[in-house]
C-alpha cells in the first residue's frame, strides 16, 4: 500500500521551527517512499482563522520547497499540473464531518448529550505502538474513570478537533500520523474513534519537542521559534531545511552537511531519535554559513544586494563588474546575509566613517610618512592586482624597517574605515587604484 502522509497544521499566524520540522518529516518520508504528501488546513476554529494565518503556513512551506501533491483544485489554479492542488481545508468539509458523526450514532457509539454529541470511549486500556516511542499502554486517567466519554461536535454544531482530525485521516487514507509529541496523549481517544469507524488506524510517529539550548520548552517568543523570521532573514531554504533534518533525526557517521537528494534517500522514521532535539542557533549560524559559501555566485550576490539594499546602500550606481567582485571578497565570510552589508559597505559609499577607536591607534603622526610613502609607491603601479599590491607593500615596509602589519592596519582602516574586513589585497584591487589614492589621500589628510 503506498504510503500517505499529511501536515496538518491549524492556522494560528505563526509557523513554528517544530511545525516546519513536522511537515518536513512528512515530506521526507512521502518523497522517501514515492508516496503522497498532504496539506490539510485545520481550521475549523473559525474565530481564529484568517487569510493571513494561512498564508504563513503556505509561505513558510513553499520557501522551504515542500510542495503538497494533492487536494482540491483551486479555482484561479485550475489547469496548471503542478502546485495546482489543494490544500485541503476542514472549513469546506463540514458535510463529510456531519455524515460520519451520524454514523456514529447509528453504531451507538456517539450519542447526544445536554446539545452536544458525545463519544462513547471504551473503557479498556488502549495500545499504542508508535513507530518512535514504541509502545504506549494508555489506561484511563481516575477522572476519564468517572466518564471517559468526550464531545466530538460541540452545543453550538461545531465539530471537536479529535472528530475531524481522525475522520480526515480515515478519508484521506493515511497511512502514517507524523506529529508532535504533544499529540501523544490523544492518540488513545483518535484510535477509538478509527475502532469505532470499524477501520485500524494510520501508524503513529510522535516526534519529539523542540526544545530552547538551555532544556526548556520553546515557546513562540524565543529568538528563532518562528520560520517567518528566516525568510525576512534572508537565511538559505536549504540552510534552514538542512538544521531541520538535523533536528531530532541524524545520519550514520554524524554528518552535519548532507545533500537533499540524499536525505530523501536515506530518511526513515524508525530512525527519528527519542531523545527532545535541543535547538541552537549557533549551529543553523554555521549551516547558513556553508551552504552561503557553497552557492552560486549569481545567487549569492542576489542575497547580499538585497540586504544592502535594507542597510540603505545601494549597488546599482556601480559597475556590475565591480559589485560582483566586491561581493566575490566576501562570500566565504559571511554566515548570514544580514552580516553582509557591515562586511562589504565600504565599497559602495563616498565617504568613510573611520572606526573611532582604531583612528586614535592607527592614524598616528608616526604612521604618516608611512603611509604617505606606500601612497607615492601605489601611485607609479601600473599592475594593481592582489599580489603585485601584496608585493609592493612588503617592499616598503622592508625599505621603511618596519614589520608588514604596521602597514598593513593603517591602510585597512584608511581604505575600510575599519579594522576586519575581506583580505586587505583583494578588497584593494578591487577599489582600484583611483579610490585607494583617494581614500589614502583623505587619511593623510586627517593625519596631521
Ligand atoms: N491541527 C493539529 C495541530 O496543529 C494537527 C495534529 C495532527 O497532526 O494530527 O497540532
Amino acid at each position: 500500500m503506498s504510503v500517505r502522509v499529511r501536515f496538518a497544521p491549524s492556522p494560528t499566524g505563526f509557523l513554528h521551527i517544530g511545525g516546519a520540522r513536522t511537515a518536513l518529516f512528512n515530506w521526507l518520508y512521502a518523497r522517501h517512499t514515492g508516496g503522497t504528501f498532504i496539506l490539510r488546513i485545520e481550521d475549523t476554529d473559525v474565530a481564529r482563522n484568517t487569510q493571513e494565518a494561512v498564508e504563513v503556513i503556505l509561505k513558510g512551506l513553499r520557501w522551504l520547497g515542500l510542495e503538497w501533491d494533492e487536494g482540491p483544485i483551486s479555482g484561479q489554479s485550475r489547469g496548471e499540473s503542478k502546485g495546482a492542488h489543494g490544500p485541503y481545508f476542514q472549513s469546506q468539509r463540514s458535510e463529510i464531518y456531519r455524515k460520519r458523526v451520524q454514523e456514529l450514532k447509528e453504531k451507538g457509539h456517539a450519542y447526544e448529550h445536554e446539545g452536544a454529541v458525545k463519544f462513547r470511549m471504551p473503557r479498556e486500556p488502549i495500545l499504542i505502538s508508535d513507530l518512535v516511542v514504541g509502545g504506549v499502554n494508555r489506561e484511563l486517567t481516575d477522572r476519564e474513570q468517572l466518564d471517559p466519554d468526550f464531545v466530538i461536535v460541540r452545543s453550538d454544531g461545531q465539530p471537536v478537533f479529535h472528530l475531524v482530525n481522525v475522520v480526515d485521516d480515515l478519508e484521506m487514507r493515511i497511512t502514517h500520523v507524523i506529529r508532535g509529541e504533544d499529540h501523544l496523549s490523544n492518540t488513545a481517544k483518535h484510535i477509538a474513534l478509527f475502532r469505532a469507524f470499524g477501520v485500524d488506524s494510520p501508524k503513529y510517529a510522535h516526534i519529539p519537542l523542540i526544545l530552547n539550548k538551555d532544556g526548556t520548552k520553546m515557546s513562540k517568543r524565543d529568538k528563532g521559534a518562528s520560520l517567518m523570521s528566516y525568510i525576512d532573514e534572508d537565511y538559505l531554504p536549504e540552510a534552514v531545511m538542512n538544521y531541520l533534518y538535523l533536528l531530532g533525526w541524524s545520519p550514520k557517521g554524524n554528518r552535519e552537511i548532507v545533500p537533499l537528494e540524499e536525505v530523501i534517500r536515506i530518511f526513515d522514521l524508525p530512525q527519528i531519535l527519542r531523545s527532545n532535539a535541543r535547538f541552537d542557533l549557533d549551529k543553523l549560524h554555521w549551516l547558513n554559513w556553508e551552504h552561503m559559501r557553497a552557492s552560486k555566485p549569481e545567487r549569492f550576490n542576489e542575497i547580499a544586494i538585497r540586504a544592502l539594499g535594507k542597510a540603505g546602500i545601494q549597488t546599482s550606481g556601480f559597475d556590475p563588474e565591480y559589485v560582483r567582485e566586491a561581493l566575490g571578497t566576501c562570500k566565504e565570510k559571511v554566515k548570514l546575509a544580514a552580516d553582509i552589508p557591515p562586511f562589504v559597505d565600504f565599497y559602495f559609499v563616498s565617504e568613510l566613517s573611520y572606526d573611532p577607536e582604531a583612528t586614535q591607534k592607527y592614524f598616528t603622526p608616526e604612521n604618516k610618512p608611512r603611509v604617505a610613502k606606500l601612497r607615492e609607491t601605489f601611485a607609479g603601479l601600473s599592475n594593481f592586482a592582489p599580489d603585485a599590491l601584496q608585493n609592493t607593500l612588503k617592499a616598503v615596509a622592508a625599505e621603511l624597517g618596519i614589520k608588514v602589519g604596521a602597514l598593513v592596519h593603517p591602510v585597512r582602516l584608511a581604505a575600510t574605515g575599519k579594522t576586519v574586513g575581506p583580505s586587505l589585497y583583494h578588497l584593494l584591487a578591487v577599489l582600484g587604484k583611483e579610490r585607494v589614492l583617494k581614500r589614502l589621500d583623505d587619511t593623510l589628510a586627517r593625519m596631521s
